[in-house]
């Protein structure tokens, strides 16, 4: 008998973390991901620097993954807040420094305006920290128009996608 079609999906993650070991918390939270259930890390971008982008303080680590996972979209959510308040993570005011961000950036092509989880992710073309990892990841997914539109926003390659093996 042929095994039943895959319903997974193809979703990437945004990961940002300014506040406490950055580098400590990105590696684990990417690990992470690949553990979730049903879930497959299939791609990890650079590891990226940026500052702030609508707030102060120290400066972020970033990156984005990609996974192959059978979650339902908000169950995905659920799973990165489970990771994201592992980690500590506190939400004393918008835009606050934190010791884990995971967005979700896509999923497949499902589009929703639902507050709870909007996709794709509503400021993502805005933001240089996303749309540089996720171009390495899914080129045809961000345009040259969208790059320039973020040109002057302060971000740099910190090392390449072997960041997460060590
Ligand atoms: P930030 O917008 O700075 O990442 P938070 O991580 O605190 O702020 O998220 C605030 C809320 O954004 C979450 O409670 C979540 O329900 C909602 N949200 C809406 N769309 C998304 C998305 N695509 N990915 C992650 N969170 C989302
Ligand atoms: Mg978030």
């Amino acid at each position: 008998m042929s095994a039943p079609a895959s319903t997974a999906a193809l979703a990437y993650i945004g990961l940002g973390a300014n506040l406490g070991d950055r580098g400590a918390a990105l590696r684990q939270a990417a690990q992470a991901l690949g553990r979730l259930p049903g879930t497959r890390l299939v791609g990890i971008s650079s590891l990226y620097s940026s500052a702030p982008v609508d707030a102060t303080g120290p400066d972020y680590l970033n990156a984005v993954a990609a996974v192959q996972t059978t979650l339902a979209p908000l169950q995905l959510l659920a799973q990165l807040q489970a990771l994201e308040n592992a980690a500590g993570r506190q939400r004393p005011y918008r835009n606050a420094p934190r010791t884990l961000d995971l967005d979700v950036l896509l999923y497949g092509a499902v589009r929703s305006d639902d507050p709870t989880l909007t996709l794709p992710h509503p400021r993502m073309h805005e933001r240089a920290f996303v749309l540089r990892p996720l171009q390495e990841l899914a080129p045809q997914l961000v345009s040259a128009a969208q790059l320039a539109a973020v040109a002057g926003q302060a971000i740099q390659v910190l090392q390449g996608a072997e960041w997460l093996d060590g």
